[in-house]
Formats: structure tokens, sequence, C-alpha cells
């Protein structure tokens, strides 16, 4: 079964700087739908990043594929541990 190796690439056309995993749900702007489906999808990556980890406890995150937005932003971190 391959599931983390995806790579997601998702931004939404009107909120293109908009990036769930460091603004969150409060930066959502006039309840845009597609701003608040890739929020959605963030938080269920992290909840089968989380799925995945209790599965196998010897699991190495170092060893993790680059599968979120390519904004390198030290706070995204926080919400990955
Ligand atoms: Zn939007």
């Amino acid at each position: 079964m391959k599931v983390r190796a995806r790579k997601f690439e998702g931004r939404c056309a009107r909120h293109k700087r908009y990036n769930p995993a460091v603004d969150g749900p409060g930066a959502i702007r006039g309840g845009c739908p597609r701003c608040r489906l890739l929020l959605e999808i963030w938080e269920a990556s992290l909840c089968l990043n989380g799925l995945i980890r209790s599965f196998d406890p010897k699991y190495d995150d170092l060893k993790r594929p680059v599968e979120k937005a390519p904004a390198v932003d030290p706070r995204q971190m926080s919400l990955i541990d």
C-alpha cells in the first residue's frame, strides 16, 4: 500500500498565497470554498500521518518525502509534530 509518497500541489486560484498549513482556518477570506477545501485536505493529511504513525511505531520521520506546499516555514513543522 503506497500512501505517503503522494504529493499534492493544491492552490486556490483566487487566493494563491493561502497556505492552510501556515495560515490556518482564520486566514480563509469570505468563506472561500476552495480555501476551505485546501484546509480540509491539510487536516486530513495530518490525521492520515497520525494514523500511519500509530500503526507503525518504528516509522522514521526523516524518510518522509516532501508532500506539503513548497513554502518553507518553520511554523509548519510544529503542525506536523
Ligand atoms: Zn480561496
